[in-house]
């Protein structure tokens, strides 16, 4: 792979890190203003606690900028490193934000690798999932930054994801269409190039379907 494309990769999907995160207080306040602007008292008995509550599922529902995408792709299995054939992970379920209206986006994940003799433990693929999915996202960059730190940090023959999920923000606001499922697919390697190994991918998962 060119050194700089793999300079833009590692930048974008690298730990995030930002400085200028506010205080707990100031992040509480935040709440209470948003809970009036809504319409209701944020003095009212049932939403005293909703900004300590809020900050708390904050801390969970972000614990991705926490995450770095190297750290969980590091562990290899070396006594299986002569196992060269597809390994498909489907239904990872993960939940998400839209990073236009911070409201959830959520799904199914299925992703494929070709191994170059590195290979991770199943659970760490499902974390790798988690660790974009817990971020403000758009369903194209989450698609783009999982199969990116897979070829970056496990550099498979190849590598293939299609997500299936539904965005809140289309369900639930502007043109309400609840239960429309958005799809997002990305391929490298041979499952980009080799129309069979594409093929295989699909049948892979269509397997479940014909059960
Ligand atoms: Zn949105």
């Amino acid at each position: 792979m060119d050194a700089k494309l793999v300079q833009i990769s590692a930048n974008s999907i690298k730990k995030a890190k930002f400085n200028k995160r506010p205080s707990l207080k100031q992040m509480q306040r935040a709440v209470k203003t948003l809970i009036a602007f809504a319409g209701d008292d944020p003095e009212r008995e049932g939403v005293l606690d909703t900004p300590k509550r809020v900050s708390k599922a904050y801390a969970e529902l972000f614990s991705g900028y926490g995450q770095d995408p190297q750290e969980i792709l590091q562990k290899t299995f070396t006594d299986l490193s002569s196992y060269d054939e597809i390994i498909l992970l489907r239904d990872i379920n993960f939940y998400s934000h839209c990073e236009h209206h911070l409201v959830p986006f959520f799904g199914k994940a299925h992703i494929a690798y070709l191994p170059n003799g590195r290979i991770v433990g199943l659970s760490k693929l499902a974390r790798l999932v988690d660790c974009f999915a817990r971020r403000l996202q758009t369903q194209e960059n989450l698609t783009t930054q999982i199969i990116d730190a897979l070829n970056l940090y496990l550099q498979p023959r190849g590598a293939a994801i299609l997500i299936e999920a539904e965005h809140m923000c289309m369900s639930m606001r502007g043109v309400r269409n609840a239960g429309t499922t958005t799809l997002t697919q990305k391929f490298s390697g041979v499952f980009a190039t080799n129309k069979e190994e594409k093929e295989r991918f699909f049948a892979l998962l269509g397997e479940r379907d014909k059960k």
